[in-house]
């Protein structure tokens, strides 16, 4: 078996996974891919084309014309054509909009070729549902960060209010639309959401940052040194 040198970081979505991850590739010196910015880009290109409803042909053909570059620069995360997302992705629409077309196998199969060529054989952290389980399933550290559905929705309302103060957020609304997202991702046919049988499960539901922070750290070492991987 060949070990992939992928520290794979996945869960649902506001379990402080992509913070932590990105901390934690910071902290070792190494690249951080965030591949939930991938899935709401295309989101935000298919539906601009109206493919919501269309069969994969359509949609694979769609992607056949479409060129996608991570980190192309030092200011962007992900662009397409030369037209930069890192800003429209974090629209709070575009989350409903990725759950969907994260869906569509012509989209997930797009995507897991182009999340194997960014990793190539460097050691990086990736970020993502179904990176364990799916895109790197030899990967030597896996993790697998949840937390209770009124913690993740109570910290989605604080990012929210934080970026938008004069708006009224409601928390039984976010914790609905948590859910109704956990269940899409959970439910779908093709890489669904779950915990790979071997992936460490961590519950960040009572932990505040700096704990979450040190357990990566010391899990991503112990799995280096057991592999035999230099981090
Ligand atoms: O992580 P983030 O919330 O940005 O992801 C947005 C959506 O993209 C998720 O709700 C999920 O539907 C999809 N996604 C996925 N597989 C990944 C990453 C994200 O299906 N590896």
């Amino acid at each position: 078996m060949n070990i992939e040198k992928v520290i794979a970081i996945d869960g649902p979505s506001g379990s402080g996974k992509s913070t932590m991850a990105k901390k934690l590739a910071k902290q070792l010196n190494i690249v951080f891919i965030d591949t939930g910015s991938m899935f709401r880009t295309l989101s935000i290109v298919l539906d601009r084309l109206s493919l919501k409803n269309s069969s994969d042909d359509q949609i694979e053909s769609a992607l056949k014309k479409i060129n996608i570059e991570y980190m192309p620069n030092p200011k962007t995360l992900i662009s397409v054509d030369g037209e930069d997302f890192t800003l429209a992705i974090r629209e709070h629409h575009v989350s409903e909009l990725a759950s969907i077309y994260s869906q569509k196998i012509p989209v997930r199969n797009f995507l897991l070729q182009f999340q194997r060529e960014l990793a190539q054989s460097r050691v990086c952290v990736m970020e993502g549902r179904d990176i364990g389980t799916v895109v790197f399933p030899n990967s030597f550290c896996k993790i697998f960060v949840t937390a209770s559905s009124q913690v993740r929705a109570q910290r989605r309302l604080e990012q929210l209010a934080e970026k938008n103060p004069n708006e009224n957020y409601n928390l039984a609304k976010i914790k609905e639309d948590v859910e109704a997202r956990d269940k899409m991702d959970m439910e779908r046919e093709v890489a669904p959401l779950k915990q790979a049988e071997d992936a460490i499960l961590l519950d960040t539901s009572d932990m505040n940052e700096e704990e979450v922070l040190t357990f990566l750290i010391k899990t991503s070492h112990e799995k280096a040194k057991a592999a035999g991987i230099p981090l």
